[in-house]
């Protein structure tokens, strides 16, 4: 199954993205966080990307389309793919339909998790992440058992540099101006399936269950 995960910063798409990518063992590919591994381990990568990321601007079009098509081109890729926070643009959305036409493939489904702006901005300034193994938590909606470690790893957790409010508000406008341009393009092509994302955790991963079981029973998917 090839599917593309939208949604505004903070809508749920790393959260979501680690169950469906264990249940439907495809690979979970987040744009964000290439960057910030590349950024950590000081590539060159990582140099181009980071005053972007730390403003809360987008990484440009050619730099995120390269590491994508470089990506998708992996062997673990052949029996699906995840993709989590890319396209972002509707230059990223031409340039991933032209790779996969290239691949002899296509997307087939488009999942967009909705949640109102002002959840967000919780969402996002209380996010905590797993420096071990990447889990995403929230220090009330999601909480670990022990404040500061992750419930899965035992690693520490920490908050990212981009979730203060300054810089959520630039992310926010941003990706809110991109967005929608997209979403057209998804819904004309049939593609596009909405989710309630301001349901609690498991009750959204359950309609993406129930519409990834609905949907892939209609439709044959082939890689
Ligand atoms: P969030 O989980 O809050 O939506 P991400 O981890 O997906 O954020 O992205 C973090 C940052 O990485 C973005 O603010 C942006 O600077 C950069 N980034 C991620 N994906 C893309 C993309 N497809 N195009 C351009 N920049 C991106
Ligand atoms: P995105 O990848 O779209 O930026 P995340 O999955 O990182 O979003 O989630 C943002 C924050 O909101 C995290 O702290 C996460 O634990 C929390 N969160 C995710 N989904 C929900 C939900 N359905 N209800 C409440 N909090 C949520
Ligand atoms: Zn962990």
């Amino acid at each position: 199954m090839n599917l593309l995960l939208m949604g505004l910063p903070g809508a749920g798409k790393g959260t979501q993205a680690e169950r469906i990518s264990g249940k439907y063992d495809i690979p979970h590919i987040s744009t964000g966080d290439m960057f910030r591994t590349a950024i950590k381990e000081g590539t060159p990568l990582g140099k181009k990307a980071k005053e972007y990321i730390d403003s809360g601007n987008l990484v440009p079009d050619e730099v995120t389309i390269g590491i994508v098509r470089e990506r998708l081109s992996k062997d673990d890729c052949k029996k699906g793919f995840l993709l989590d926070g890319f396209p972002r643009t509707t230059a990223q959305a031409e340039a991933l339909e032209q790779m996969l036409a290239e691949m002899e493939r296509t997307v087939h489904f488009v999942l967009n998790i909705e949640v109102a702006r002002e959840e967000l901005m919780a969402r996002l300034t209380g996010r905590r992440l797993c420096r071990d193994c990447g889990a995403t938590y929230h220090v009330i909606f999601n909480s670990t058992n022990v404040e500061g470690i992750c419930d899965k790893c035992s690693g520490e957790l920490y908050q990212r540099d981009d979730d203060n409010e300054e810089t959520v508000g630039t992310r926010l406008e941003v990706n809110i101006n991109q967005q929608q341009p997209l979403l057209d393009f998804y819904q004309e092509k049939g593609y596009l399936c909405k989710i309630d994302g301001s349901q609690p955790i498991d009750m959204v991963f359950e309609s993406i269950e129930n519409i990834l079981s609905n949907l892939s029973n209609s439709v044959v998917v082939s890689s």
